[in-house]
């Protein structure tokens, strides 16, 4: 027997499990504090009525045998493919119901998406970045090149020519940076991509907070995309469905002249038995009026978090990116502290938990990650808190 080295090659990921151990020791010295977390990146407000009433609806059906449903299609429900051909109609991209694969979430995706490349290629990522990119390629052995995302280029890395890439991955709005490209930013990429024969990876999973109509939702709403990208997306972010796993992926007939598509068909049928009918019954729900009215409810009251934060980051002066499009804000820390240097101080002086940038990447060093995913009241105090303390 012999295991897979490559996973040797990992790099420990001690970024979330300091910050437990940090907060805990010091809720341990000082009991009384008031501790408020803007660290996490996981929703807090439940699933709306109309999810909720179609998840009561599909429990039923299995109830009952004239509507029982057993396996279903692998890659999903027809009821579903079609609800999301109308979303991505409203934002002017036309796909086939048969270039739709439903997936329990973008992560499972990202990651095994890569079956269907080969272990040759090299692989071009920014940092700081989602680490799910870095790891599930370093498992397979890949070669990654890294792109520097920096307050200079905005965090929009754009493609250098001169460097040769297979695989590239693209998230935006972007986790940890919150920043987005606009349309002339995904152009670059695409034209790249279809240049080199590279494969676009574009992770999409927090589209729904993009407000400004300048930004694409989808990298299909840029000329060229369907013969050089796989879009992934979720019903987590945009529909409160990090606990009852959701997502969707994208593989044009275009790419390849459909052999992508065919080998991703052949993929997800060996290894995935589909998403539950229940589930998915709920993800189509969102699509509804009533759904699609109740979900940007919950949108709002996130965003409203993250205009607060925004709002207290410009009266301070400190530079960040993200806030407007994105759930996250990205905040240079103030007066040259370094990542974790700027945690202990805003943890020891506010009693506010954030992330460190450094967590994410070399280029994450100097940064601070806030979320707005928090508590609206919670959200509130901890922008007065943060207003107090660093306007001194
Ligand atoms: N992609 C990005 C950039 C994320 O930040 C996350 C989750 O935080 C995911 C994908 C995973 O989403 P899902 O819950 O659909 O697996």
């Amino acid at each position: 027997m012999q295991i897979n080295k490559h996973y040797d090659d990992l790099e420990q990921s001690y970024l979330f499990s300091t910050i437990a151990r940090k907060v805990n020791e010091y809720s341990a010295a000082h009991p009384d504090a008031d501790i408020i977390r803007l660290g996490i990146g996981d929703v807090t407000r439940p699933l709306v009525p109309a999810v909720i009433d179609a998840l009561h609806a599909a429990v039923e059906d299995q109830a009952k045998q004239e509507t029982f449903h057993g396996y279903g299609d692998e890659q999903g429900y027809g009821f579903l493919h079609e609800a999301l051909v109308g979303y991505y109609k409203t934002h002017g991209v036309t796909l086939d119901t048969n270039e739709i694969f439903i997936s329990d979430g973008a992560k499972s995706d990202l990651g095994n998406i890569l079956d269907i490349f080969g272990t040759d290629n090299t692989v071009l990522i920014p940092d700081p970045v989602y680490p799910v990119y870095v790891d599930t390629n370093v498992m397979a052995g890949r070669k990654v090149v890294f792109m520097d995302a920096t307050a200079e280029n905005g965090f929009l890395p754009l493609p250098d020519a001169s460097i040769k890439a297979d695989i590239i991955y693209i998230c935006s709005p972007n986790n940890p940076t919150g920043a987005a490209y606009d349309r002339a930013g995904l152009k670059a990429w695409v034209d790249y991509a279809n240049a080199q024969n590279a494969v676009i990876l574009y992770d999409a999973a927090y589209e729904c907070f993009i407000e400004d109509e300048n930004l694409p939702h989808s990298i299909y709403e840029i000329e060229g995309a369907k013969t050089c990208a796989i879009e992934f997306c979720s019903f987590s972010k945009m529909a409160g469905f990090t606990g009852t796993r959701c997502g969707w992926t994208v593989v044009p007939q275009a790419l390849l002249d459909g052999k992508l598509n065919k080998m991703w068909l052949r993929r997800q049928t060996t290894k995935f038995n589909g998403v539950p009918y229940i589930v998915q019954k709920g993800a189509a729900a969102c699509f509804t009026e009533e759904g699609m009215k109740q979900i940007h409810e919950t949108l709002g009251y996130y965003k409203q978090n993250a205009k607060v934060l925004a709002e207290t980051l410009d009266s301070l002066g400190i530079w960040y990116t993200g806030g407007k499009s994105s759930p996250y804000l990205w905040l240079k820390c103030p007066n040259g502290m370094g990542s974790w240097e700027f945690f202990d101080y805003l943890l020891e002086n506010a009693n506010v938990v954030g992330t460190p940038g450094a967590g994410f990447g070399k280029n994450g060093d100097g940064f601070f990650r806030l979320t707005a995913f928090g508590d609206q009241q919670r959200t509130l105090e901890a922008a007065e808190r943060l207003k107090k303390l660093l306007s001194k």
